[in-house]
């Protein structure tokens, strides 16, 4: 791909920061973002960074009629000197390019918007909080533009990244959740677009997220789409249990999301020597380690927890209450390395900082 500059217009108008204990989960804002085009002529064309503002977009752009879009989810962090830091932000863009696969959507150069990306960071550095356990969130998506309605992969895109600042997830500690084993919804299916990050999978979804929270449980344990028997994720995060000492996750197998938290947890556990294998768990075996008192943690692995200790899963009629409902030994040791690497404060043995 040739190499490209980006153009830079600056913001005359600055926007108020909110103040970081005040901070919604993605609802505010930076200066400025980062847009590129698309065409065939032209490949992936005109980079630049704006002052964040609405775009305009054709109502026929075939994005709005079947969905043709990819995005992701990262995080720059503060660290004690005041620097500012990415956490494994190259196995982001690299999962981008696969899902873009998937969607029939043209590549993007990894190491360009990576660039783009951290020239966008620089500009906008002020918005990256630094109070405990805040961090800036960036969203990179792409879409198709071409105002046609056929059902065809489109000829023409935009490719975008916007900044969030967020605020702590735990604001009073690490608190174990309630989550219902979902049996009647799946959120995909082998050969479907269950391992691409694209906004179908999120509306799909919705639904059984609503029925739940109406029972008292956070989030949805996701089975396999075909038979239903076997576990697959939790909410929009991956899934760890711990049986018997071991560690076990779902192994990737086309309709789970490959995370980066996860790629994560295992290479630390790996890293640590704790046993962790990436295998087909089955609910029901599940529930009988949970009955032979084996099963000893279970946690959600994704970019905005970090870590999700799971404190009761109900299934058919029952309540499964794990560790007695609080936070792991393992749980917490993992949560508190990946989150001291990704701020700075610990080591970062395995080169995940940037
Ligand atoms: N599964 C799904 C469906 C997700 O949306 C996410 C969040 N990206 C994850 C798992 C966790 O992935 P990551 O660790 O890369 O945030």
């Amino acid at each position: 791909m040739e190499e490209q500059s980006i153009q830079v217009e600056l913001s005359t108008a600055k926007k108020e920061k909110p103040q970081t204990d005040q901070l919604e989960f993605g609802r505010t804002f930076t200066d400025h973002m980062f847009v590129m085009d698309y065409s065939v002529t032209d490949g992936w064309h005109n980079a630049k960074i704006l002052p964040y503002q609405p775009i305009s977009v054709d109502p026929a752009a075939m994005i709005f009629h079947y969905g043709q879009s990819v995005f992701e989810g990262l995080k720059a962090f503060r660290t004690p000197s005041g620097e500012v830091q990415l956490f494994r932000p190259r196995k982001n863009f690299e999962r981008m390019n696969k899902s873009n696969e998937r969607l029939v959507i043209p590549p993007i150069d990894e190491d360009f918007v990576l660039q783009a990306l951290k020239k966008l960071i620089e500009i906008d550095q002020d918005w990256v909080p630094d109070t405990e356990g805040t961090s800036l969130y960036i969203r990179p998506f792409v879409f198709a533009t071409e105002p046609f309605l056929g059902v065809a992969p489109s000829h023409q895109y935009k490719f975008m990244i916007i900044l969030s600042p967020v605020g702590s997830y735990y604001k009073e500690g690490i608190n174990p959740v309630k989550i219902a084993v979902e049996d009647t919804y799946v959120r995909a299916v082998k050969g479907g677009t269950g391992e691409a990050k694209t906004g179908g999978n999120y509306a799909s979804s919705l639904i059984a997220q609503e029925v739940v929270s109406k029972k008292g449980y956070t989030q949805v344990l996701w089975l396999d789409g075909v038979e239903k028997k076997y576990i697959e994720e939790v909410g929009s995060m991956n899934v760890f249990f711990k049986i018997d000492g071991e560690v076990v996750t779902p192994k990737l197998n086309g309709s789970i999301l490959a995370g980066v938290t996860r790629d994560s947890v295992i290479q630390l556990l790996k890293h640590w020597d704790v046993p962790v294998v990436e295998r087909r768990i089955g609910m029901q075996e599940l529930a009988d380690a949970h009955e032979a008192g084996l099963l000893e943690e279970a946690f959600g692995s994704g970019t905005a927890a970090v870590i999700s200790p799971i404190g009761a899963l109900g299934w058919n009629g029952k309540e499964y209450t794990i560790n007695g409902g609080k936070t792991g030994e393992i749980s917490k040791r993992i949560y508190d390395t990946i989150t001291g690497i990704q701020y700075g404060k610990l080591e970062d043995p395995l080169n995940w900082v940037e």
